[in-house]
């Protein structure tokens, strides 16, 4: 039986967001939500061990050579475990890291003017998406974009690759923001850990 995929611990406590994102949050999206997408990836792929092996990231890039018998639940539930995956390393307790360092400073500058401005096209795109999806910040052969994914699709499956992820489902703000989907955002950018974004955007 190859390794299936497993739930990447938090690298922080679950209350370690307060009071931008809530501890009780934090627990249900990790330990519960996330959980699920990987159950149902792992079950997906029980009866394709030569894919069970690829790194989820692979199969997501490479969804159109996926069978097409579990071609949506890899884009579905693979694309929730990778995002999810990403989605927790680019958070960091408030006051850590501010504001964008390093070459990923220079590089937002130069692709949107500003970090001001960069933020104001990543909320656009967090409030603009439709019910469930999610807003990112993607590296190209274009250079940085902005763009929105709908439900779980991964930059990946775009060609691109995601750098900075906001997650704009319910399920990530409900509890503390009901339908203040705005002010969730607000205080996303309050808990971004711009070290970890600078390091994807070497990489
Ligand atoms: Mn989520």
């Amino acid at each position: 039986m190859a390794i299936m995929h497993q739930l990447p611990p938090l690298p922080y406590a679950y209350d370690a967001l307060e009071p931008y994102l809530d501890a009780a949050t934090m627990t249900v999206h990790h330990d519960r939500h996330h959980q699920a997408y990987i159950d149902k990836l792992n079950t997906a792929l029980e009866k394709y061990p030569d894919w069970a092996t690829h790194p989820v990231e692979n199969l997501l890039k490479n969804l159109d050579q996926v069978p097409e018998a579990i071609r949506l639940a890899v884009r579905n539930h693979g694309g929730g475990h990778a995002n999810h995956s990403l989605f927790w390393s680019i958070l960091a307790p408030a006051g850590e890291v501010l504001a964008p360092v390093g070459n990923i400073k220079e590089a937002l500058d130069d692709s949107f003017g500003g970090f001001e401005s960069f933020k104001s096209k990543l909320t656009e795109a967090a409030l603009g998406q439709f019910g469930s999806g999610w807003a990112w910040l993607t590296r190209g052969d274009s250079g940085l974009a902005v763009l929105a994914t709908a439900n779980q699709d991964s930059p990946w499956s775009l060609g691109v690759t995601p750098l900075l992820g906001i997650d704009v489902w319910e399920h990530a703000y409900y509890l503390k923001y009901q339908n203040r989907r705005p002010e969730y955002v607000e205080n996303f950018f309050k808990v971004i850990n711009w070290e970890e974004v600078n390091r994807r955007f070497l990489s």
